[in-house]
């Protein structure tokens, strides 16, 4: 789409969803309430136009979360406050695998997922940082424990009861796509059961097509290790929903700039 035309589009949306929500305020009697507000600390899905734009935009109609092949986005419920239905990403419980094609992008009829951030080097969902540098694992030299992966065949939605309580997968091409790309996050997840020292956030990142770019393990001051947070991170999130011990958040809307400066993130 030409640039002209994305402006169009995107000008005639932002009038349609405001017509949209004035009528429901309107009928809601709740005229005048900060209905709408920008929620800075929310993570949109990969490709979302700046918050105030995206508030305007999003019509809530869910079409990225149905082709996220990891469940990965979910809709704002009636406490979002700040656009209640919106499409966001809860890291902890689940972060975004950063697919070749963006889907989510693709899928997104009003231009609050902006189809022209299609590909990795255009998406910029937010920055991570070690907020908990002394719980992680790698610095106080424990092993990971088998309920921080246990965690994540909890939350993993397209598994089977058994396959939950077992902690057993096996990806099988027959089954649909979306079934072997989760399947595929704990076969490879498994792979840390009980390692120490804790490597999870730097191997489990999936940036592409270098990791390396966005995180890696650096040799902690005091001892032990930590993640170093590098440039390229753009915030998906999937190393905060596996880190064992919650040592690592996302600042949404933020780049690496914004929050390390131009120097050099060093643990
Ligand atoms: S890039 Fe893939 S995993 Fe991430 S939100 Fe979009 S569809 Fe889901
Ligand atoms: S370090 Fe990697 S996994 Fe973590 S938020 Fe950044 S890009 Fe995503
Ligand atoms: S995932 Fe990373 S931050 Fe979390 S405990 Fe392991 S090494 Fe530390």
């Amino acid at each position: 789409m030409k640039a002209d035309d994305k402006k169009k589009r995107r000008k005639f949306m932002q009038q349609m969803t405001g017509l949209g929500v004035l009528g429901l305020a309107a009928a809601g009697g709740i005229l005048g309430a900060p209905y709408l507000k920008a929620a800075p600390e929310r993570l949109r899905p990969p490709g979302a136009v700046p918050e105030e734009e995206f508030i305007g935009l999003c019509i809530k109609c869910g079409q990225c979360l149905q082709v996220c092949p990891y469940d990965s986005i979910v809709l704002e419920d009636i406490d979002g406050k700040a656009g209640v239905g919106m499409a966001y990403i809860e890291p902890r419980e689940r972060g975004c695998y950063l697919c070749e094609a963006f889907p989510c992008i693709l899928a997104c009829p009003s231009g609050a997922l902006d189809h022209e951030h299609d590909s990795i080097e255009f998406v910029h969902m937010g920055v991570a940082v070690v907020h908990n540098p002394d719980a992680c694992l790698a610095k106080v030299g424990k092993p990971v424990p088998d309920a921080a992966i246990d965690r994540i065949y909890d939350h993993t939605t397209v598994l089977t009861d058994a396959e939950r309580r077992s902690k057993k997968v096996t990806v099988d091409p027959n089954e649909p796509e979306k079934v072997q790309l989760q399947k595929q996050v704990l076969v490879d997840l498994e792979k840390h059961r009980g390692e120490n020292p804790c490597t999870i956030c730097a191997d489990m990142c999936p940036f592409h097509p270098d990791p390396s770019a966005a995180i890696g393990m650096v040799d902690a001051k005091g001892g032990g290790m930590l993640p170093e947070i590098r440039e390229a991170c753009n915030g998906c999130g999937a190393c905060v929903e596996l880190c064992p011990t919650d040592v690592i958040k996302v600042i949404p809307r933020k780049n690496y700039a914004q929050i390390y400066g131009q120097g050099e993130n060093h643990a």
